[in-house]
């Protein structure tokens, strides 16, 4: 079966695959982005407190304000990103996390919920689960880097959004966006059965693949060996790239990765997982998705590795 496991670029995973022009020539160019911030076409995609707007929960979509409404918003504090062009539209973010509360707030009035983008990712189409991902990335970052990491001054965003500069002039550190990998693996014996585990804080039944962030000084594949052995005390070979997702929650990237094991011998680390053990290929197309065993959302890497490998020993 190992020769049908391939990377998986075709078929994107939720919120990657779209690639939008997101104007990276333009971020410093200050009188362009004026015009743009004052241009009645450009729309702007609200994050308050590292919650998306999204109209309706329950049947979310990108749910943009107008012009007039975030410049409203921008007078009184709210931090706009550049976020690019989609199918010719401009689209930026904008941080309204300066708002005590957005209930009653005159410029939002009437254009929906904040919702954690977990709850609604996997009801988006591609291209707004992709951009409200991107820009709930932007605001967690700038939310955690307001401080310079070198001299501790204040930092300021500049370049639209996209670096934050220390203030302190005897400084004048620039930070970049961060984004911290990690790996996450099926683990599979060659044949039929895979490992899978849970955490306890999980919601009761779910299982998923192994997963774990990547160490200062190691390669991906290192990590996936490392990670393996630490939580379920076997070795692996055959370590092999499926696809990556980007999991702003608050700044990951998922690596998925296909991995065989060469013992079978699980040992696990119950400080890291509440359980883990060998399941059959029957176990998972049966899932009863109840709270003894269910699948992790279809909206995660982890079920695409699932998925995928199901495909692929078929
Ligand atoms: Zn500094």
């Amino acid at each position: 079966m190992q020769h049908r496991l391939a990377p998986q670029e075709p078929r994107p995973n939720n919120y990657a695959g779209v690639r939008f022009d997101r104007l990276v020539e333009r971020r410093g160019d200050a009188a362009w982005l004026a015009a743009r911030l004052a241009d009645p076409k450009s729309r702007f995609l609200p994050v308050w407190q590292t919650r998306n707007l999204v109209g309706d929960p329950g049947s979310p979509a990108l749910t943009w304000i107008d012009q007039a409404r975030a410049q409203a918003l921008i007078e009184r504090g709210a931090v706009p990103i550049l976020l690019g062009q989609v199918e010719g539209q401009l689209y930026f973010g904008l941080d309204v996390s300066f708002l005590d509360t957005t209930d009653h707030e005159p410029a939002l009035a009437g254009m929906g919920h904040f919702v954690d983008l977990r709850t609604v990712g996997p009801l988006l189409p591609p291209a707004p689960a992709a951009l409200l991902a991107s820009v709930k990335a932007y605001t967690q970052w700038h939310s955690r880097h307001r401080f310079c990491g070198v001299c501790g001054h204040t930092t300021r965003v500049e370049e639209a959004g996209h670096t934050l500069r220390c203030t302190n002039p005897a400084c004048n550190a620039q930070h970049f966006p961060r984004t911290d990998p990690a790996v996450i693996m099926l683990v599979h014996d060659g044949g039929d059965r895979l490992v899978m585990g849970r955490q306890k804080v999980w919601p009761p039944g779910m299982h998923s693949v192994l997963a774990g962030f990547l160490e200062p000084g190691e390669s991906l594949e290192d990590a996936v060996a490392r990670e393996v052995k630490e939580e379920v005390g076997i070795e692996v070979a055959d370590i092999l790239y499926h696809s990556s997702q980007p999991w702003p929650f608050p700044g990951s990237l998922m690596l998925g990765f296909f991995a065989r094991a060469t013992d079978l011998e699980l040992k696990v680390n119950t400080d890291e997982l509440e359980m883990a053990r060998w399941v059959t290929r029957d176990e998972v197309v049966n899932s009863p998705e109840n709270e003894v065993f269910k699948l992790s959302r279809k909206d995660s890497i982890s079920r695409r590795l699932v998925d995928d490998w199901l495909a692929a020993t078929a």
